[in-house]
């Protein structure tokens, strides 16, 4: 028995580590000399996927998740009863970032070194918000939050708490982060994954 349990056991740790992987704040990846942590601690759930076909809120009829794969079965938009712990991330076309569960006045971190661009409430519908220039053509944004720990123009490090998380704007159904990362390629500005792009080109 002895031989067939630690075969088992090992599949478990491995599919342990890489669930952990994908999700502990520890993670992060560099992306044109700018690297990226999440920006949380610990570990929050993935409720919605960033489009990475069309990730701009336009809708092409396809939503590609960050393996590339392309999820022909999304329900339709804005499901009322959608259960993320069982039925999965949420993806939607056009999803222009990734949310995670957490609940409301979460600290939220910054991602990345960076400059404190904008901090209050967004236009399109996505309450408030902290956006932060990172250099090198990269910013990131986080949504649906309860309030702000910095000022326009406040420098700071990667993994410092720059707000609180909330459900505020249109958009929000249920308390969650939504976070987006941003790459302007000659001076147009494309959503990105700094987790690692695996789908397809906008
Ligand atoms: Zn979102």
């Amino acid at each position: 028995m002895k031989h067939q349990f630690v075969p088992k056991l090992a599949i478990v740790i491995v599919l342990f580590s890489a669930a952990i992987s994908a999700l502990s704040s520890d993670r992060a990846e560099a992306q044109g000399g700018v690297r990226f942590r999440l920006p949380f601690s610990g570990t929050r759930r993935w409720t919605a996927y960033v489009d990475h076909r069309s990730p701009d809120y336009s809708e092409d009829g396809y939503m590609v998740v960050y393996l590339g794969e392309e999820r022909g079965n999304c329900p339709g938009p804005w499901p009322a009863n959608w259960d993320p712990v069982t039925q999965g991330p949420y993806c939607y076309d056009g999803h222009d970032g990734t949310d995670y569960s957490m609940p409301e006045n979460t600290p939220v971190l910054a991602a990345a070194p960076g400059t404190v661009t904008f901090a209050g409430w967004h236009d399109f519908w996505k309450g408030n918000c902290v956006i932060l220039d990172h250099g090198a053509g990269y910013n990131s944004r986080y949504c649906h939050l309860n309030g702000f720990t910095v000022n326009v123009g406040q420098v700071v490090s990667a993994g410092l708490q720059i707000a609180w998380s909330g459900q505020t704007g249109a958009g929000a159904r249920g308390p969650h982060l939504h976070f987006e990362a941003h790459q302007i390629i000659n001076a147009v500005d494309y959503v990105t994954d700094p987790y690692g792009w695996r789908g397809r080109l906008v």
